[in-house]
């Protein structure tokens, strides 16, 4: 996988995660494109924020939805560094969005190609084009080192814990 030029908004949502990891939040970063360009872009900020539902993708969304002055982000593309956990995947439903790209897998937390696989559930009615594993080394990297960092902290950190080791 080296030697690939990132895509840049992919790139983008890794610096993004270097910022969360470095805030002490779980290294999640996540940007919305239109035609190419961005649009708006987000890192995890639950602590930050004391928001246990600001994700990334929720962030990012309602930049981006507020950005384009509309609910619906037809066409737009979202990069996230980790695999959308069951609320985010559902807020990308009901925002229409084109298409996710996201870096690394989450088999514990995440509900896109794990879980709930909330795309592939007849109550889910907009499933976007779905792309994985663009930057997956680099976001497994983050979020492995930010847990470890944390070892001995009680690991119930919300948006992903792949690191099990
Ligand atoms: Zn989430």
């Amino acid at each position: 996988m080296s030697g690939f030029p990132l895509p840049a908004p992919m790139r983008r949502a890794l610096d993004l995660g270097a910022e969360a990891a470095a805030a002490g939040e779980v290294p999640v970063g996540a940007v919305i494109t239109l035609n190419g360009r961005i649009v708006a872009e987000a890192r995890n900020a639950m602590r930050g924020s004391v928001d246990p539902t600001a994700h990334a993708e929720m962030v990012v969304i309602r930049a981006a939805a507020a950005v384009l002055d509309q609910p619906r982000l037809d066409g737009c593309i979202l990069w996230v560094t980790l695999e959308p956990c069951a609320m985010c995947a559902a807020a990308i439903g009901l925002a229409r969005i084109a298409t996710l790209n996201f870096a690394a897998a989450d088999p514990k937390g995440g509900a896109v190609e794990h879980g709930p696989r909330i795309f592939g559930q007849p109550t889910c009615h907009h499933r976007p084009e779905i792309y994985s594993g663009i930057g997956e080394a680099e976001a497994a990297a983050q979020l492995k080192a930010f847990f470890a960092d944390r070892r001995g902290v009680v690991d119930d950190a919300p948006n992903g814990s792949p690191d099990s080791a």
